[in-house]
C-alpha cells in the first residue's frame, strides 16, 4: 500500500479533481497555489499559499512531498527546475518550457511532420503589416494564454488600430483555418511506449471557451486514426510521464491541424471521470505515482457541459438531476463572467 504524498502546483478544478483521484488511490496531496482562495483546498490534504518565486515558501513544500506534478503550465521554469533538483517533477520541467511557448510549441510539432496553423513570429507591430498573407489572423500572446486570454482576432491590416496590443510582449499571428470541427485527443504515458489513450472528444467552443465535450467524436475513421497517433507520437518524442491532451482543429477540407498540446490533465477531459473505468484524473496520479497502467474500458457515450459565470446558479440548488446526470461545483468563491465554475455530465 503507498502512502506517497504527491505534490501538485496550482489549485483550481484541475487540481481538485487531481486531489479527489489521488484521494481514492491513498495518496495524499499537498497543494501549492499562488490565489489564497484557490477552490482546490476544499479538496486537497494540505494547502500552501505562497508565489510561484518565493523560494522559502516553495521549500517548504517540496520537503513535505515526494514526487511534484502541476495543473497549469504557466509556472516559471527556474522554478520547476529548482524543485527538480530536490524531488521529481512530473511531466519534467523542459517539456512544461517547451509547451508554454507557443512558438518552441509549433516549431517542435512541425519538426515532427504533424501540421499546425499556420504561423509566425510577431516582435513590433510593423511586422504585421507585411503579412497579408496569414490574414485574417489571431495574434496571440506567445505565453500565458489560456480561455482566449491575449488573443485578438485579425480579419485586416486596418484592425491593428482599433486594437490595443502591448507589443513589449512576444506574440505569434496564426493564419485562421475554416474550423469544421474541433477535437481533441487525451493519452497517459507511464514508461516508453506504454501508454492509454481515450477516445477523441468532440469539442465546442464559445467565445474561445470550452463549452462542450462529447465522445464519440463525430469524425472519419482516418481522422481518428491520425489523431490517436499523433497524439502518441509527441507524446512519445517528449518521454512524457502523465496525462497530456492534445488539441486539434479539422477544417472544411477534411484536414487534420494539431492546435495546441497542454501538458496536463483537461477540461475536455472530464467526462473521463464518469465515462470511464479510470479517468484522465486517476491516470495521471497513476503515472506520475509509478503505478501499474490499467488498460482503458469506455463504460458510456458522454457529453459535459461547461458551466461558465452566472450558469452556476440555477444548478447550485437543483436537486432534480436525472441519475445519469453528473454536476460538479468547483466551489470558487467568485462568480465572474467568462469563468468556468463548474460543469454537467451526462451519461448518454
Ligand atoms: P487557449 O490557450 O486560450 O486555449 P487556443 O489557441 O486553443 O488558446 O484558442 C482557443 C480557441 O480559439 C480554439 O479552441 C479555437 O476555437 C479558436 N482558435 C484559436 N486559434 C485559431 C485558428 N488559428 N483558427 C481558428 N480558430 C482558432
Ligand atoms: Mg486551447
Amino acid at each position: 500500500m503507498s502512502h506517497k504524498n504527491l505534490g501538485i502546483i496550482g489549485g483550481g478544478q484541475l487540481g481538485s479533481m487531481l486531489s479527489v483521484a489521488a484521494k481514492k488511490l491513498n495518496i495524499k496531496t499537498t497543494i501549492y497555489c499562488d490565489d489564497k482562495d484557490a477552490p482546490a483546498q476544499n479538496f486537497c490534504d494540505e494547502f500552501i499559499f505562497g508565489s510561484y518565486r518565493d523560494n522559502e515558501k516553495i521549500l517548504e513544500f517540496v520537503k513535505k512531498v515526494d514526487v511534484i506534478t502541476y495543473e497549469f503550465e504557466n509556472i516559471p521554469f527556474e522554478t520547476l527546475n529548482e524543485m527538480n533538483k530536490l524531488k521529481t517533477v512530473l511531466p519534467k520541467p523542459s517539456v512544461n518550457r517547451l509547451i508554454q511557448h507557443r512558438l518552441a510549441e509549433k516549431d517542435f510539432i512541425n519538426k515532427l511532420n504533424i501540421r499546425t496553423t499556420r504561423y509566425v513570429s510577431i516582435e513590433k507591430k510593423s511586422d504585421i503589416e507585411t503579412l497579408e498573407d496569414f490574414l485574417p489572423g489571431i495574434l496571440k500572446t506567445t505565453t500565458m494564454g489560456y480561455d482566449g486570454k491575449g488573443q485578438y482576432p485579425i480579419k485586416k491590416i486596418e484592425d491593428l488600430n482599433l486594437i490595443n496590443v502591448d507589443f513589449s510582449k512576444g506574440y505569434i499571428l496564426e493564419k485562421l483555418v475554416k474550423l469544421k470541427k474541433e477535437i481533441s485527443v487525451i493519452i497517459t504515458r507511464f514508461s516508453n511506449n506504454n501508454y492509454e489513450i481515450y477516445e477523441p472528444i468532440e469539442n465546442t467552443h464559445e467565445d474561445q471557451i470550452l463549452k462542450h465535450s462529447k465522445i464519440p467524436a463525430e469524425i472519419s475513421n482516418k481522422i481518428l486514426e491520425q489523431s490517436k497517433e499523433w497524439a502518441k507520437q509527441i507524446a512519445e518524442e517528449l518521454k512524457y510521464i502523465g496525462t497530456l491532451c492534445v488539441e486539434f482543429f479539422i477544417d472544411r477540407n477534411e484536414n487534420l491541424y494539431v492546435n495546441e498540446i497542454a501538458p496536463r490533465v483537461h477540461n475536455s477531459g472530464h467526462l473521463t471521470i464518469n465515462a470511464y473505468n479510470v479517468s484522465q484524473f486517476e491516470n495521471h496520479v497513476r503515472a506520475v505515482c509509478s503505478f501499474e497502467k490499467i488498460p482503458l474500458k469506455k463504460l458510456s457515450n458522454a457529453k459535459m457541459i461547461n458551466l461558465i459565470g452566472n450558469q452556476i446558479k440555477e444548478y447550485r440548488n437543483n436537486t432534480n438531476l436525472n441519475h445519469n446526470e453528473f454536476f460538479f461545483d468547483y466551489l470558487k468563491k467568485e462568480i465572474k463572467e467568462k469563468r468556468k465554475m463548474g460543469h454537467i455530465t451526462t451519461l448518454l
